[in-house]
């Protein structure tokens, strides 16, 4: 029998560049959107046998789309202490914390995530628990491990692979194990101490060589990119989204690359930029804000205006641009993600409605999946969230999640997380 669900809410943000929609319906049928626009011309079919919510004072919006977490990772207060615990935890004790943390993502209104790695078979386990109906959680991207260069950055779950053919034979070993994604780190990051985050990994023809063998099955590839050679290969390669994109030059000032940016925007490229962690301390109202910024204060000088400045270029080169967390890494846990919309909004400046189509359209165009998900309209997947108030008015709203629906179900109502019912036969 199938199951029909109205909501009813002042306002409803469709994701498609369109302005909010007054007195907004969105009608579900199972699993799938049969109709989104004023509540006054729902037809009578969409309302016959349907169950009916008001939502007064509420927006609706589609499920949002966090492109990078860890979701094995503990976020905890600094990189020490989280490479620390996910190196002591079994593999039993991973996989319950990133069942964990994946149900804390459904609380911040994600419907995905997509995991840029943690140890083997830690997060397809849950991905693939979550798709069985086992247990509650977001659709799960997952690119299993990322590769990196011997000794490289994260390499404490990484495939350490150097040479072009262990780089192929990695990409088609993680493909045929599922991964849905190929995350390869192309330079150094902050959070491995044996690595220099200012350090290119990778040339720009060995990533050329993972985007060929992950391309041909049809697989994106993710780089983690902070300097910016390794920027600049990427976009040679075609990398699909770059992640961090923090265009730092070798002296440690900025060097961003309108030339390349262009190059990215006419190959269709995206870029994925996090912001919460290091961005937190600057929120004064949110926990944790000042330890961060005292943590901040003892190891760099972040967020001068040079930074503000280069994020911004990245925004007004046009390319498809998505607000990612990087949860899972110090100061940055999973029920959070409003804070990487503020962040965007409050520091950077960018207007309210272009923030909220990077955690919803963009990234659901960057990560592959634009087809079913990502704005709210007929024919696409039920994964609509409610939140307290207008995001549009006032991106703070964004942290008063008050419903997650995915695929038609409500995973996530009023604080509480709710589980499938499922029969012996599957999920009822
Ligand atoms: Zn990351």
């Amino acid at each position: 029998m199938s199951q029909k669900r109205v909501l009813k809410a002042d306002w409803a943000f469709t994701g498609t560049g369109a302005d909010l929609i007054p007195q907004a319906a969105v009608a579900l049928e199972n699993d799938r959107i049969t109709f989104v626009g004023p509540a006054a011309e729902l037809s009578r079919s969409q309302l016959e046998g349907a169950t009916v919510e008001e939502l007064p004072g509420h927006t609706l919006l589609p499920g949002m789309l966090d492109g990078h977490t860890h979701l094995s990772f503990t976020a905890g207060r600094n990189h020490e202490e989280v490479v620390d615990e996910i190196s002591r935890e079994t593999d039993m004790q991973q996989v319950v914390r990133t069942a964990a943390n994946a149900q804390k993502c459904l609380r911040a209104g994600l419907t995905t995530v997509r995991d840029l790695g943690g140890r083997r078979d830690v997060v397809p386990t849950v991905r693939d628990a979550i798709n069985r109906g086992q247990i509650a959680g977001p659709r799960i991207l997952s690119c299993n491990v990322p590769i990196t260069v011997t000794g490289g950055h994260i390499h404490f779950v990484g495939w350490e692979a150097n040479e072009e053919w262990e780089l192929r034979k990695a990409v088609r070993t993680l493909i045929k194990q599922g991964a849905d994604v190929i995350k390869i780190c192309a330079s150094g990051g902050n959070m491995t101490a044996e690595s220099n985050p200012l350090m290119v990994q990778y040339s720009a023809q060995q990533l050329g060589v993972v985007v060929e063998e992950a391309h041909k099955l049809d697989t994106p590839v993710a780089a983690h990119a902070i300097p910016a050679d390794s920027i600049r290969n990427c976009i040679a390669a075609g990398i699909d989204t770059i992640e961090h994109c923090v265009w730092l030059g070798p002296d440690g000032g900025y060097d961003y690359d309108a030339e390349a940016m262009a190059t990215a925007v006419s190959k269709g490229l995206t870029v994925s930029i996090t912001l919460a962690g290091v961005f937190r301390g600057y929120l004064t109202d949110l926990p944790g804000s000042e330890l961060m910024r005292e943590a901040m204060a003892i190891t760099s000088k972040l967020l001068e205006e040079e930074r503000v400045e280069m994020f911004r270029r990245i925004w007004q080169s046009g390319v498809n641009l998505i607000i990612s967390s990087d949860a899972g890494v110090r100061y940055t846990p999973f029920d959070d993600f409003f804070v990487s919309l503020r962040s965007a909004v409050e520091l950077l400046g960018i207007p309210t409605k272009d923030v909220l189509l990077m955690a919803t359209r963009n990234p659901a165009q960057g990560l592959g999946v634009i087809d079913e998900r990502g704005t709210l309209e007929a024919g696409k997947v039920a994964d609509v969230i409610a939140v307290a108030g207008n995001p549009v008015a006032d991106i703070k709203v964004m942290a008063n999640v008050k419903l997650t629906i995915l695929g038609g179900k409500v995973l996530f109502r009023d604080g509480m997380i709710h589980a499938p019912r499922t029969t012996a036969l599957g999920v009822s």
